[in-house]
């Protein structure tokens, strides 16, 4: 369906959103501030988001015609998951807007198709190869050694992914993920993790928060540090990266882009996501507008807000039975506790995330 450029959503309008995590559910809460109303489509019928929203649909992705129904209930559809088929994509665009479009969501579901659309585009990846046959495999061992081995799609925090050490490991790794395409990547010896959440709006206009420090552990997003302590060039570098990117994909809406910096001051873009993004919620309780307003904003086709930060935070995931701790940190001062009611806890699993605030320091543009 064409966008209607011009048109921002009235207050009572209904947003659709498929995908029912905590993204979804912040999302939700976010656009209900704005006084709009949420749909939420997803196979689980307890899905976090479900429990803040106004309609929720409980169906597999797969399910055309509950697709169908669900895109003649709302007024614009959106994400906060990117592995919806085609098909279903195809059912819902001939019916309401898509926003931030079907191809950011083509791009960032297959590490394939990205690692090509960033090349295309000037901006530097991991050396990479590569991998859905065994005629692919001696190209791919030219990455050099150690690498890692990650599959092309339905990945996310580490699942999915092989660390390879030598060449000769690198059969029995693709094995260990079912011979799915895959890509190998070279192994990068970073200096730090940083990320950068730009949203774009339907004038084209773009709007950056500040680059932050991200800390992994166990390839789960651990901590995020705002702003991050990178010299001003770099983190105009980074903005610039995660500008183009947002452009050349014509999004509308919001692009969270990992990257890793190199010890020689370079910038390697690790993994993008066309939607609100975990390195972004520190934005919740240090910025007068969360990058979920802000997603809300952009996909309603209202003006972007202003992304700048009152205060410095770190953002601590709370991970399985880490959330436990729930009262204990409610109780501290500056400290903002974010639960995303999830029942079961399960190691690895996010239950929620705290914003530690303090006083703004004067970092890089
Ligand atoms: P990903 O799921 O691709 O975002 O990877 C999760 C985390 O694994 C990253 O944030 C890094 O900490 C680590 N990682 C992924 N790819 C690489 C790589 N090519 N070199 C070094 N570390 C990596």
């Amino acid at each position: 369906m064409a966008d209607n450029l011009n048109a921002a959503l009235a207050p009572g309008a209904t947003i659709g959103i498929l995908g029912g995590g905590q993204l979804g559910r912040m999302a939700a809460t976010a656009a209900a501030e704005l006084g709009y109303r949420c749909h939420i489509y997803s196979p689980d019928a307890d899905a976090p988001a479900k429990e803040v929203s106004a309609a929720q649909t409980t169906a597999p992705y797969e399910d055309q015609d509950a697709a169908r129904a669900f895109a003649n209930a709302v007024d614009v559809v959106t994400f906060e998951f990117e592995n919806v088929p085609d098909e279903t994509l195809a059912v819902i665009c001939e019916i309401v807007a898509v926003r931030p479009g079907v191809a950011a969501l083509h791009v960032s579901q297959d590490r394939t198709i990205e690692k090509t659309f960033l090349a295309d585009n000037g901006i530097g990846t991991a050396p990479w190869a590569p991998l859905t046959s065994d005629a692919e495999l001696a190209d791919a061992k030219a990455i050099g050694f150690p690498a890692i081995l990650k599959t092309a799609r339905f990945g996310y925090d580490g699942k999915g992914q092989v660390r390879v050490n030598t060449a000769n490991d690198l059969a029995a790794a693709w094995t260990e993920i079912d011979r799915a395409p895959a890509v190998l990547e070279g192994f990068v010896d970073f200096e730090r993790e940083i990320s950068v959440i730009v949203a774009r709006d339907m004038q084209r206009r773009t709007e950056c928060y500040v680059p932050v420090d991200n800390v992994h552990r166990d390839h789960i997003l651990f901590t995020t540090t705002a702003p991050s302590t990178i010299d001003a060039s770099l983190a105009g570098t980074a903005r610039n990266i995660a500008g183009r990117i947002a452009n050349a994909l014509d999004l509308v809406g919001l692009l969270a882009v990992e990257m890793f910096v190199t010890r020689d001051g370079g910038i390697l873009v690790n993994e993008i996501a066309p939607r609100p993004h975990n390195s972004g919620h520190w934005t919740m309780d240090a910025c007068a507008v969360s990058q979920f307003e802000q997603f809300i904003r952009a996909v309603a086709g209202l003006p972007l807000g202003n992304p700048a930060r009152h205060s410095d935070a770190v953002m601590t995931n709370l991970i399985g039975d880490e959330a436990d701790r729930w009262l204990e940190i409610s109780g501290k001062a500056g400290a903002c506790l974010h639960l995303y009611g999830k029942t079961e806890s399960r190691p690895g699993r996010k239950m929620g995330h705290v914003n530690r605030l303090s006083p703004k320091r004067p970092s890089a543009p």
